[in-house]
């Protein structure tokens, strides 16, 4: 495998800055994913392209694209380059779609081992990945608003049990640390662990439980803040601490267990026999990861019966673990309808932007405008004041912060001005999570019992993605899900490019005004009081088609 060195600074390779900006991204996604060597970038399979050929093809294209090109890709594989116009995306792409009665975690399997699809995750195939730092805002967020529902609004002096340190897992440690509580996290892998030990996200690692509860106990007496790792299997130490009594203040996991095969280790597994069994017997591990999810759950229902605040973080945990027996797998809310629901009525949703320069000064002035431009909100301030402090940039400096309707618009506007005047050494690309209002439809994550019933409708995604290809994105991707989340899901991907240009300003303004516009017509649509507020106060043109005026029908008659 040759190595290759981040582009960084102002000099281009391509033939333009929006080409130039989304080949970098594509190597900043596997420069801080979990396994680049086979183009893993985050849970357990998600990709940046489908092979090494389709990658190196993609490079190709990316470095001899025009202004009035756009680049195809299947499944992280370019099909072709075709002449559009200089307002169309440069890049489009289909992720991993399949026929319904046919999206099942098997032909999955079976179509990737063929090498005719790739798992894009939501943000390694469509190149947004900016590490753990892009989910750390929304598992704080989750703390928050249960301390604040919970516990007096603080988590000084509490316990939060959680597993997983892998590319989005690995935010948890810094997560509860901020929000002050004392966190334990549970993971397999020591490689994961210390990957997160080196970048910051940890401060201690562990090899037993009775260790590991020291820190903890000794953190909850004195009220102070501890992340600590234990190396351990999840589905063997959660009914250990149940049996001994012991009850966390919250309870989640973030293994990769929506991964029956690349994702979950089974207990009694070293990594080893793992690996060696996904080559022979790809149903018998389905089953022992079942099993060991089973057992898993089943102390988690366990903590929640004595009292603890237990959520399911959007790993599908729940699911096999139904599909595996546990009736009551769903009496554990998943954290976006338990918590994150009312902000995302208003399209306030994980929004980011990376510097291409590679400096970080160019982010620390966009934290500066964002204090000085948004006072008033109060998540933002508070996450943009404790970011700076805690969060350690991974590959290209980048930013996350919740940002809604209309605000995404006005700062990126005035980002493209300090661009434009020199303010900035370089472009910044912004884009957002696929968790976004209007980008998302999963049942048992995002959508979970929507107050119309809409849960498994995939329109609103597929719309999205139409709105910001008409509204001349720079890239616009639509990902379905692969391995244990096929059939589950699908969303949508957008990045626009800040050069400072007259025309980023209007691919900006556009993009980004419609793609939150689509989450409030979606959650509108659905009957979200805040969402039909958004639509008043801010004149969004939507159609109500309970309006009076549209309920006689209309006869025809032939001229
Ligand atoms: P990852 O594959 O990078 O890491 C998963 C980690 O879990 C690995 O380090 C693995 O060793 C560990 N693990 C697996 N089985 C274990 C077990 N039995 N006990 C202890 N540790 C075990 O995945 P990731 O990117 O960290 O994502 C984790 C999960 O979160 C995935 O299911 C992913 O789809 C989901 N996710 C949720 C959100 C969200 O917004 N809530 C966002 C992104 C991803």
């Amino acid at each position: 495998m040759s190595a290759f060195k981040l582009q960084t600074g102002s000099k281009l390779r391509c033939k333009g800055w929006r080409q130039e900006a989304l080949l970098r991204l594509s190597e900043n996604v596997l420069a801080v994913g979990e396994a680049p060597e086979r183009l893993v970038v985050y849970a357990a399979l998600g990709k940046a392209a489908r092979d090494w050929p389709s990658y190196r093809a993609m490079v190709d294209a990316l470095l001899n694209l025009e202004e009035d090109q756009t680049l195809i890709v299947q499944s992280g594989k370019p099909i072709g380059v075709l002449k559009t116009h200089s307002a169309a995306p440069m890049v489009i792409m289909a992720n991993c779609n399949m026929i319904g009665q046919w999206a099942t975690a098997e032909n999955f399997y079976a179509l990737e081992k063929k090498n005719l699809i790739c798992w894009g995750g939501l943000t390694a195939g469509d190149w947004q990945y900016i590490g753990s730092q892009g989910v750390i805002q929304g598992t704080y967020e989750i703390f928050s608003r249960i301390a604040e529902r919970n516990f007096d609004n603080d988590l000084r002096g509490r316990f939060i049990l959680t597993a997983g340190l892998g590319g989005m897992g690995g935010a948890q440690p810094l997560a509860g640390r901020m929000a002050n509580a004392a966190i334990l996290t549970v993971e397999v892998n020591e490689e994961s662990m210390q990957k997160r030990l080196k970048n910051g996200f940890l401060e201690r690692r562990v090899d037993t439980l009775d260790e590991a509860m020291a820190l903890i106990n000794g953190a909850v007496a004195k009220r102070e803040p501890i992340s600590v790792g234990l190396l351990g299997n999840a589905a063997d130490v959660y009914p250990e601490i149940l049996a001994r009594g012991i009850v966390p203040d919250i309870v989640t996991d973030q293994t990769a267990a929506h991964d029956l095969v690349y994702g979950y280790v089974p207990s009694g597994y070293t990594l080893e026999q793992w690996r060696a069994k996904r080559e022979t017997d790809i149903p018998g591990l389905m089953q022992d990861a079942r099993n060991a999810i089973v057992v898993h759950v089943r102390a988690m229902l366990g903590f929640l019966d004595k009292g603890a605040v237990v959520f399911d973080n959007g790993n599908l945990i729940r699911t096999h673990a139904k599909q595996g027996g546990v009736e009551r797998a769903f009496e554990m809310p998943i954290f976006t309808e338990a918590f994150l629901r009312p902000l995302f009525a208003r399209a306030i949703g994980p929004f980011r932007w990376i510097a291409l320069s590679n400096d970080p000064d160019d982010i620390r002035k966009i934290d500066d405008l964002l204090l000085e431009r948004f006072p008033s909100n109060r998540i933002v301030s508070n996450w943009v004041r404790l970011a700076r402090q805690y969060v350690p940039f991974e590959g290209l400096p980048a930013r996350i912060a919740w940002l809604g309707h209309g605000e995404r618009t006005e700062l990126a506007l005035e980002v493209n001005r300090m661009v434009r005047d020199g303010e900035l050494s370089a472009p910044i690309a912004f884009t957002r999570d696929h968790l976004d209002a209007g980008a998302m439809a999963h049942p048992n994550i995002m959508t979970e019992n929507m107050r119309d019933g809409s849960d498994a409708i995939a329109d609103w995604p597929l719309l999205n993605a139409m709105i910001n290809c008409s509204s001349c994105a720079d890239l616009v991707a639509i990902h379905s899900g692969g391995g244990g989340y096929s059939g589950y899901m699908t969303s949508a991907g957008v990045t626009i490019v800040a050069d400072g240009s007259v025309a980023a300003e209007q691919r900006l303004d556009l993009s980004l005004t419609n793609d939150t516009t689509s989450g409030v017509l979606r959650y509108a649509d659905a009957g979200y009081d805040d969402s039909l507020d958004e639509v008043s106060r801010r004149s969004i043109g939507r159609i109500d088609t309970n309006d009076a005026r549209y309920k006689v029908p209309i006869a025809f008659e032939m001229p």
